[in-house]
Protein backbone atom coordinates (compact mmCIF):
# COMPACT_ATOMS: atom_id res chain seq x y z
CA UNK A 1 0.00 0.00 0.00
CA UNK A 2 1.41 3.67 -0.91
CA UNK A 3 -0.18 6.59 -0.17
CA UNK A 4 -4.34 6.92 1.17
CA UNK A 5 -4.75 9.41 -1.70
CA UNK A 6 -3.74 6.74 -4.82
CA UNK A 7 -6.55 6.05 -6.85
CA UNK A 8 -6.47 1.93 -6.15
CA UNK A 9 -8.45 1.85 -9.69
CA UNK A 10 -5.39 4.29 -11.28
CA UNK A 11 -3.78 0.88 -12.73
CA UNK A 12 -6.96 0.14 -15.56
CA UNK A 13 -6.39 3.31 -17.43
CA UNK A 14 -2.74 2.78 -18.11
CA UNK A 15 -3.31 -0.91 -18.47
CA UNK A 16 -6.45 0.01 -21.26
CA UNK A 17 -3.12 2.63 -22.87
CA UNK A 18 -1.19 -0.41 -23.15
CA UNK A 19 -3.81 -2.51 -24.97
CA UNK A 20 -4.62 0.29 -27.69
CA UNK A 21 -0.57 0.86 -28.08
CA UNK A 22 -0.61 -2.63 -29.08
CA UNK A 23 -3.18 -2.46 -31.73
CA UNK A 24 -5.11 -5.14 -29.09
CA UNK A 25 -7.76 -3.03 -28.31
CA UNK A 26 -11.42 -3.77 -28.94
CA UNK A 27 -14.93 -2.70 -28.56
CA UNK A 28 -18.47 -3.88 -29.50
CA UNK A 29 -20.54 -3.51 -33.13
CA UNK A 30 -24.42 -2.90 -32.89
CA UNK A 31 -26.49 -4.73 -34.90
CA UNK A 32 -29.81 -3.69 -35.93
CA UNK A 33 -31.22 -6.62 -37.95
CA UNK A 34 -32.76 -10.26 -37.14
CA UNK A 35 -29.60 -12.38 -37.56
CA UNK A 36 -29.06 -13.83 -40.77
CA UNK A 37 -26.57 -13.76 -44.27
CA UNK A 38 -27.45 -9.62 -44.86
CA UNK A 39 -27.20 -7.51 -41.47
CA UNK A 40 -27.73 -3.84 -40.37
CA UNK A 41 -24.85 -2.77 -38.76
CA UNK A 42 -24.51 1.00 -37.49
CA UNK A 43 -27.23 1.57 -40.05
CA UNK A 44 -25.24 -0.03 -43.16
CA UNK A 45 -26.80 -3.20 -44.68
CA UNK A 46 -23.56 -5.55 -44.84
CA UNK A 47 -22.71 -9.33 -45.42
CA UNK A 48 -22.20 -10.80 -42.71
CA UNK A 49 -19.06 -13.48 -42.08
CA UNK A 50 -18.81 -13.35 -38.54
CA UNK A 51 -21.89 -15.20 -37.06
CA UNK A 52 -21.73 -18.74 -35.93
CA UNK A 53 -25.57 -18.77 -36.79
CA UNK A 54 -24.13 -21.33 -39.36
CA UNK A 55 -27.40 -22.45 -40.80
CA UNK A 56 -29.34 -19.48 -40.72
CA UNK A 57 -31.71 -20.63 -37.51
CA UNK A 58 -30.97 -17.76 -35.38
CA UNK A 59 -33.71 -15.91 -37.66
CA UNK A 60 -35.78 -19.12 -38.55
CA UNK A 61 -39.49 -18.16 -38.26
CA UNK A 62 -39.92 -21.75 -36.92
CA UNK A 63 -37.56 -21.57 -33.68
CA UNK A 64 -39.16 -18.16 -33.14
CA UNK A 65 -42.54 -19.57 -33.26
CA UNK A 66 -41.54 -22.65 -31.16
CA UNK A 67 -39.44 -19.95 -28.29
CA UNK A 68 -42.91 -17.38 -28.70
CA UNK A 69 -45.00 -19.95 -28.02
CA UNK A 70 -42.87 -21.53 -24.56
CA UNK A 71 -42.91 -18.24 -23.34
CA UNK A 72 -46.31 -17.97 -23.64
CA UNK A 73 -46.34 -21.17 -21.95
CA UNK A 74 -43.93 -21.10 -19.13
CA UNK A 75 -42.87 -17.83 -19.19
CA UNK A 76 -39.39 -16.26 -19.27
CA UNK A 77 -37.61 -17.59 -16.74
CA UNK A 78 -37.18 -20.83 -15.33
CA UNK A 79 -36.89 -19.11 -11.73
CA UNK A 80 -34.81 -21.46 -9.91
CA UNK A 81 -31.43 -23.66 -10.51
CA UNK A 82 -32.74 -27.14 -12.11
CA UNK A 83 -32.48 -28.95 -8.84
CA UNK A 84 -34.87 -26.76 -7.05
CA UNK A 85 -37.87 -24.97 -9.37
CA UNK A 86 -36.12 -24.87 -12.19
CA UNK A 87 -36.70 -27.72 -14.10
CA UNK A 88 -39.24 -28.38 -16.87
CA UNK A 89 -40.81 -31.01 -19.06
CA UNK A 90 -39.15 -28.95 -22.26
CA UNK A 91 -35.86 -29.52 -20.66
CA UNK A 92 -36.56 -33.19 -20.13
CA UNK A 93 -37.19 -33.20 -24.40
CA UNK A 94 -34.24 -31.25 -25.15
CA UNK A 95 -31.77 -33.48 -23.42
CA UNK A 96 -33.59 -36.48 -25.01
CA UNK A 97 -33.32 -34.51 -28.16
CA UNK A 98 -29.52 -33.89 -28.06
CA UNK A 99 -28.71 -37.47 -26.65
CA UNK A 100 -31.10 -38.97 -29.69
CA UNK A 101 -28.99 -36.96 -32.16
CA UNK A 102 -25.97 -37.31 -30.53
CA UNK A 103 -26.02 -41.43 -30.42
CA UNK A 104 -25.43 -41.14 -26.38
CA UNK A 105 -27.62 -42.32 -23.87
CA UNK A 106 -28.09 -39.56 -22.22
CA UNK A 107 -27.45 -35.54 -22.20
CA UNK A 108 -27.40 -32.65 -19.76
CA UNK A 109 -27.89 -29.03 -20.66
CA UNK A 110 -26.22 -25.80 -19.26
CA UNK A 111 -27.00 -22.23 -19.25
CA UNK A 112 -24.28 -22.11 -21.45
CA UNK A 113 -21.44 -23.78 -23.43
CA UNK A 114 -18.72 -21.82 -21.36
CA UNK A 115 -20.41 -23.24 -18.04
CA UNK A 116 -20.76 -26.69 -19.17
CA UNK A 117 -17.05 -26.89 -19.83
CA UNK A 118 -16.35 -25.04 -16.87
CA UNK A 119 -18.50 -27.63 -14.64
CA UNK A 120 -17.77 -30.56 -16.47
CA UNK A 121 -13.99 -30.72 -16.27
CA UNK A 122 -14.10 -29.36 -12.80
CA UNK A 123 -16.14 -32.03 -11.45
CA UNK A 124 -14.30 -34.89 -13.40
CA UNK A 125 -10.74 -34.13 -12.48
CA UNK A 126 -9.17 -32.49 -9.34
CA UNK A 127 -5.66 -31.99 -7.43
CA UNK A 128 -4.54 -35.36 -8.13
CA UNK A 129 -5.31 -35.96 -11.98
CA UNK A 130 -4.06 -34.78 -15.14
CA UNK A 131 -5.11 -33.02 -18.37
CA UNK A 132 -3.60 -33.64 -21.33
CA UNK A 133 -4.79 -30.12 -23.41
CA UNK A 134 -4.01 -29.23 -27.09
CA UNK A 135 -2.62 -25.70 -26.74
CA UNK A 136 -4.92 -24.01 -29.13
CA UNK A 137 -8.35 -25.22 -26.91
CA UNK A 138 -11.20 -22.86 -26.16
CA UNK A 139 -10.79 -20.21 -23.45
CA UNK A 140 -13.88 -22.51 -21.60
CA UNK A 141 -11.57 -25.84 -21.65
CA UNK A 142 -8.25 -23.84 -20.66
CA UNK A 143 -10.32 -22.05 -17.59
CA UNK A 144 -12.03 -25.30 -16.82
CA UNK A 145 -8.66 -27.20 -16.55
CA UNK A 146 -7.34 -24.74 -14.42
CA UNK A 147 -10.73 -24.35 -12.07
CA UNK A 148 -10.05 -28.17 -11.23
CA UNK A 149 -6.97 -27.89 -9.95
CA UNK A 150 -5.44 -30.65 -11.97
CA UNK A 151 -2.11 -30.73 -13.57
CA UNK A 152 -2.50 -29.40 -17.10
CA UNK A 153 -0.07 -30.47 -19.40
CA UNK A 154 -0.19 -29.19 -22.83
CA UNK A 155 0.19 -30.66 -26.02
CA UNK A 156 1.02 -29.36 -29.86
CA UNK A 157 -2.21 -28.59 -31.73
CA UNK A 158 -3.23 -31.69 -33.23
CA UNK A 159 0.43 -33.22 -32.73
CA UNK A 160 -0.58 -36.58 -31.59
CA UNK A 161 3.11 -37.81 -31.04
CA UNK A 162 3.50 -35.16 -29.16
CA UNK A 163 0.62 -36.33 -27.58
CA UNK A 164 1.62 -39.54 -27.14
CA UNK A 165 4.97 -38.59 -25.91
CA UNK A 166 3.31 -36.24 -23.17
CA UNK A 167 1.49 -38.88 -21.63
CA UNK A 168 4.02 -42.15 -21.44
CA UNK A 169 6.19 -39.14 -19.92
CA UNK A 170 3.99 -38.10 -16.98
CA UNK A 171 0.47 -39.61 -16.15
CA UNK A 172 1.98 -42.53 -13.94
CA UNK A 173 1.43 -41.01 -10.80
CA UNK A 174 -1.98 -39.58 -11.70
CA UNK A 175 -5.09 -40.34 -10.11
CA UNK A 176 -7.21 -39.91 -13.45
CA UNK A 177 -6.64 -38.30 -16.75
CA UNK A 178 -8.42 -36.50 -19.09
CA UNK A 179 -7.59 -35.56 -22.81
CA UNK A 180 -9.77 -32.01 -23.65
CA UNK A 181 -10.20 -31.14 -27.16
CA UNK A 182 -11.54 -28.72 -29.25
CA UNK A 183 -13.00 -31.07 -32.39
CA UNK A 184 -13.16 -27.62 -34.72
CA UNK A 185 -10.65 -25.33 -33.61
CA UNK A 186 -12.41 -22.22 -32.96
CA UNK A 187 -10.18 -19.49 -34.63
CA UNK A 188 -8.41 -21.54 -36.82
CA UNK A 189 -11.35 -23.94 -39.00
CA UNK A 190 -9.50 -27.24 -38.41
CA UNK A 191 -10.59 -30.37 -36.95
CA UNK A 192 -9.03 -32.75 -34.04
CA UNK A 193 -7.65 -35.79 -35.72
CA UNK A 194 -10.12 -37.58 -33.58
CA UNK A 195 -9.84 -41.31 -34.59
CA UNK A 196 -5.52 -41.35 -33.59
CA UNK A 197 -6.76 -39.39 -30.34
CA UNK A 198 -9.28 -42.00 -29.16
CA UNK A 199 -6.47 -44.96 -30.02
CA UNK A 200 -4.33 -42.94 -27.89
CA UNK A 201 -6.50 -42.30 -25.32
CA UNK A 202 -7.91 -46.20 -24.89
CA UNK A 203 -4.11 -47.67 -24.73
CA UNK A 204 -3.63 -45.41 -21.95
CA UNK A 205 -6.92 -45.54 -20.21
CA UNK A 206 -7.61 -41.85 -20.46
CA UNK A 207 -10.95 -39.70 -20.43
CA UNK A 208 -11.99 -38.14 -23.43
CA UNK A 209 -13.66 -34.75 -23.61
CA UNK A 210 -14.71 -33.40 -27.43
CA UNK A 211 -15.97 -29.60 -27.62
CA UNK A 212 -18.15 -30.07 -30.42
CA UNK A 213 -19.11 -26.25 -30.59
CA UNK A 214 -18.47 -25.43 -34.10
CA UNK A 215 -19.10 -29.19 -35.61
CA UNK A 216 -22.66 -29.68 -34.23
CA UNK A 217 -24.76 -28.83 -36.94
CA UNK A 218 -21.97 -28.44 -39.57
CA UNK A 219 -19.98 -31.63 -39.46
CA UNK A 220 -21.08 -35.61 -39.83
CA UNK A 221 -24.05 -36.85 -41.80
CA UNK A 222 -26.96 -35.45 -39.97
CA UNK A 223 -24.78 -32.58 -38.10
CA UNK A 224 -24.12 -34.10 -35.11
CA UNK A 225 -20.52 -33.15 -35.28
CA UNK A 226 -16.54 -34.65 -35.85
CA UNK A 227 -17.56 -37.53 -33.57
CA UNK A 228 -20.06 -37.99 -36.46
CA UNK A 229 -18.09 -37.39 -38.91
CA UNK A 230 -15.32 -40.25 -38.07
CA UNK A 231 -17.64 -42.52 -37.05
CA UNK A 232 -16.36 -42.18 -33.54
CA UNK A 233 -20.55 -42.74 -31.66
CA UNK A 234 -19.96 -45.68 -30.02
CA UNK A 235 -16.33 -44.82 -28.56
CA UNK A 236 -16.96 -44.04 -24.59
CA UNK A 237 -16.79 -40.32 -24.99
CA UNK A 238 -17.79 -37.26 -23.58
CA UNK A 239 -19.38 -34.99 -26.08
CA UNK A 240 -20.05 -31.31 -24.96
CA UNK A 241 -21.39 -28.52 -27.32
CA UNK A 242 -23.23 -25.54 -27.50
CA UNK A 243 -26.83 -24.72 -28.44
CA UNK A 244 -25.41 -21.20 -29.18
CA UNK A 245 -23.71 -21.45 -32.20
CA UNK A 246 -25.49 -23.76 -35.70
CA UNK A 247 -28.47 -24.36 -33.13
CA UNK A 248 -29.75 -20.63 -33.17
CA UNK A 249 -30.17 -20.46 -29.44
CA UNK A 250 -28.70 -19.84 -26.20
CA UNK A 251 -27.05 -22.66 -23.59
CA UNK A 252 -24.62 -25.45 -23.84
CA UNK A 253 -24.85 -29.26 -23.15
CA UNK A 254 -22.88 -32.43 -22.33
CA UNK A 255 -23.85 -35.77 -23.94
CA UNK A 256 -22.61 -39.10 -22.71
CA UNK A 257 -23.01 -42.17 -20.81
CA UNK A 258 -26.10 -42.39 -18.37
CA UNK A 259 -23.45 -42.30 -15.20
CA UNK A 260 -21.47 -39.33 -16.79
CA UNK A 261 -24.50 -37.50 -16.67
CA UNK A 262 -26.18 -38.72 -12.97
CA UNK A 263 -22.52 -37.43 -11.78
CA UNK A 264 -22.65 -34.22 -13.33
CA UNK A 265 -26.37 -33.79 -11.90
CA UNK A 266 -24.86 -34.36 -9.06
CA UNK A 267 -21.35 -32.60 -9.21
CA UNK A 268 -21.38 -29.96 -11.48
CA UNK A 269 -21.56 -26.85 -9.65
CA UNK A 270 -21.98 -24.79 -12.67
CA UNK A 271 -25.00 -26.55 -13.59
CA UNK A 272 -26.26 -27.08 -9.38
CA UNK A 273 -25.90 -23.49 -8.34
CA UNK A 274 -27.21 -21.72 -11.91
CA UNK A 275 -30.77 -21.31 -12.86
CA UNK A 276 -31.69 -23.89 -15.39
CA UNK A 277 -32.20 -22.60 -19.05
CA UNK A 278 -35.17 -20.37 -20.53
CA UNK A 279 -38.11 -21.92 -21.82
CA UNK A 280 -37.49 -20.12 -24.83
CA UNK A 281 -34.00 -20.79 -25.43
CA UNK A 282 -34.85 -24.28 -24.31
CA UNK A 283 -37.82 -24.23 -27.12
CA UNK A 284 -35.73 -22.51 -29.70
CA UNK A 285 -33.04 -25.44 -29.55
CA UNK A 286 -35.41 -28.46 -29.25
CA UNK A 287 -36.54 -26.95 -32.99
CA UNK A 288 -33.54 -26.37 -34.21
CA UNK A 289 -32.66 -30.23 -33.58
CA UNK A 290 -35.99 -31.21 -35.64
CA UNK A 291 -35.03 -28.35 -38.27
CA UNK A 292 -31.69 -29.85 -38.89
CA UNK A 293 -32.31 -33.47 -38.87
CA UNK A 294 -35.62 -33.14 -41.10
CA UNK A 295 -34.05 -31.06 -43.92
CA UNK A 296 -30.19 -32.41 -44.28
CA UNK A 297 -30.00 -29.75 -47.82
CA UNK A 298 -29.14 -27.28 -45.15
CA UNK A 299 -25.78 -28.66 -44.01
CA UNK A 300 -25.84 -29.91 -48.08
CA UNK A 301 -25.54 -26.07 -49.04
CA UNK A 302 -23.31 -24.65 -46.20
CA UNK A 303 -21.01 -27.39 -47.29
CA UNK A 304 -21.18 -26.00 -51.13
CA UNK A 305 -21.16 -22.56 -50.26
CA UNK A 306 -17.79 -23.83 -47.64
CA UNK A 307 -16.01 -25.24 -50.84
CA UNK A 308 -17.16 -22.58 -52.84
CA UNK A 309 -15.24 -20.18 -51.22
CA UNK A 310 -11.91 -22.48 -50.37
CA UNK A 311 -11.78 -22.78 -54.01
CA UNK A 312 -12.06 -19.15 -54.72
CA UNK A 313 -10.22 -17.31 -52.08
CA UNK A 314 -6.52 -16.50 -52.72
CA UNK A 315 -4.82 -19.62 -51.34
CA UNK A 316 -1.80 -18.29 -50.29
CA UNK A 317 -3.43 -16.96 -47.69
CA UNK A 318 -5.41 -19.61 -46.66
CA UNK A 319 -4.93 -21.25 -43.29
CA UNK A 320 -5.57 -25.24 -43.35
CA UNK A 321 -9.63 -25.50 -42.53
CA UNK A 322 -12.27 -28.25 -42.45
CA UNK A 323 -15.26 -26.65 -41.64
CA UNK A 324 -17.52 -23.56 -42.21
CA UNK A 325 -14.55 -21.35 -40.45
CA UNK A 326 -12.17 -20.08 -42.98
CA UNK A 327 -9.33 -17.86 -42.03
CA UNK A 328 -6.75 -15.77 -44.04
CA UNK A 329 -3.44 -15.36 -42.14
CA UNK A 330 -2.49 -11.69 -42.66
CA UNK A 331 1.22 -10.78 -41.04
CA UNK A 332 0.27 -8.14 -38.11
CA UNK A 333 -2.68 -6.71 -36.42
CA UNK A 334 -2.84 -3.52 -38.27
CA UNK A 335 -2.86 -5.68 -41.75
CA UNK A 336 -6.11 -7.76 -39.66
CA UNK A 337 -7.38 -4.39 -39.25
CA UNK A 338 -6.92 -2.76 -42.37
CA UNK A 339 -8.38 -5.81 -44.40
CA UNK A 340 -11.15 -5.84 -41.83
CA UNK A 341 -11.87 -2.10 -42.44
CA UNK A 342 -11.62 -2.12 -46.16
CA UNK A 343 -13.81 -5.43 -46.67
CA UNK A 344 -16.49 -3.48 -44.74
CA UNK A 345 -16.08 -0.56 -46.95
CA UNK A 346 -16.70 -3.20 -49.75
CA UNK A 347 -20.40 -4.29 -47.72
CA UNK A 348 -18.65 -7.27 -45.89
CA UNK A 349 -18.65 -7.59 -41.94
CA UNK A 350 -15.38 -10.21 -41.20
CA UNK A 351 -13.90 -9.35 -38.07
CA UNK A 352 -9.79 -9.48 -37.64
CA UNK A 353 -8.57 -11.65 -35.47
CA UNK A 354 -5.69 -10.63 -33.40
CA UNK A 355 -3.36 -11.67 -30.49
CA UNK A 356 -4.28 -12.53 -27.45
CA UNK A 357 -6.57 -14.27 -28.68
CA UNK A 358 -4.81 -16.34 -31.62
CA UNK A 359 -0.77 -16.48 -31.87
CA UNK A 360 -1.01 -14.70 -35.55
CA UNK A 361 -3.52 -11.91 -37.12
CA UNK A 362 -5.93 -13.22 -39.61
CA UNK A 363 -9.36 -12.64 -41.13
CA UNK A 364 -11.61 -14.61 -40.12
CA UNK A 365 -14.89 -16.13 -42.21
CA UNK A 366 -17.75 -17.91 -40.61
CA UNK A 367 -19.97 -18.75 -43.88
CA UNK A 368 -23.14 -19.71 -43.46
CA UNK A 369 -25.91 -22.29 -45.33
CA UNK A 370 -27.94 -18.71 -46.18
CA UNK A 371 -25.37 -16.92 -47.83
CA UNK A 372 -26.02 -17.27 -51.29
CA UNK A 373 -24.07 -17.40 -54.66
CA UNK A 374 -23.74 -13.31 -54.86
CA UNK A 375 -22.38 -12.89 -51.28
CA UNK A 376 -19.67 -15.64 -51.66
CA UNK A 377 -18.60 -13.76 -54.99
CA UNK A 378 -18.59 -10.32 -53.27
CA UNK A 379 -17.11 -11.48 -50.43
CA UNK A 380 -14.51 -13.30 -53.42
CA UNK A 381 -14.07 -9.93 -55.19
CA UNK A 382 -13.05 -7.94 -52.00
CA UNK A 383 -9.85 -10.22 -51.59
CA UNK A 384 -8.66 -10.08 -55.26
C1 LIG B 1 -18.38 -20.73 -28.29
C2 LIG B 1 -17.60 -21.83 -27.69
C3 LIG B 1 -17.88 -22.30 -26.41
C4 LIG B 1 -18.83 -21.61 -25.50
O1 LIG B 1 -20.14 -21.77 -25.89
P1 LIG B 1 -21.24 -20.70 -25.43
O2 LIG B 1 -22.51 -21.43 -25.48
O3 LIG B 1 -21.14 -19.56 -26.38
O4 LIG B 1 -20.86 -20.28 -24.03
C5 LIG B 1 -17.18 -23.39 -25.96
N1 LIG B 1 -16.25 -23.99 -26.72
C6 LIG B 1 -15.94 -23.56 -27.95
C7 LIG B 1 -14.90 -24.27 -28.75
C8 LIG B 1 -16.59 -22.45 -28.47
O5 LIG B 1 -16.27 -21.99 -29.69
Amino acid sequence: MHSSLSNPYGWLQKSLGTIHRANWYRQVKTINSLPGAIIELEGRKLINFASNDYLGLAGDRRLIAAATKAIQEYGTGSTGSRLLSGHRELHRNLEIAIADWKQTEAALVFSSGYLANLGTISALVGQKDLILADQYNHSSLKNGAKLSSAKVIEYLHCNMADLHHKIVTYPSQYRRCLIVTDSVFSMDGDICPLPELLSIAKAFDCMTLVDEAHATGVLGDTGAGCVEYFHCSNYPLIQMGTLSKALGSLGGYVAGSNDLIDFLRNRAATWIYTTGLSPGDTAAAIAAIEVIRNEPEKIRQLWDNINYLKQELPSENLLPSESSIICLGLDSPETALNQSEKLQEAGIFAPAIRPPTVPTSRIRLSVMATHEKEHLEQLVKAFC
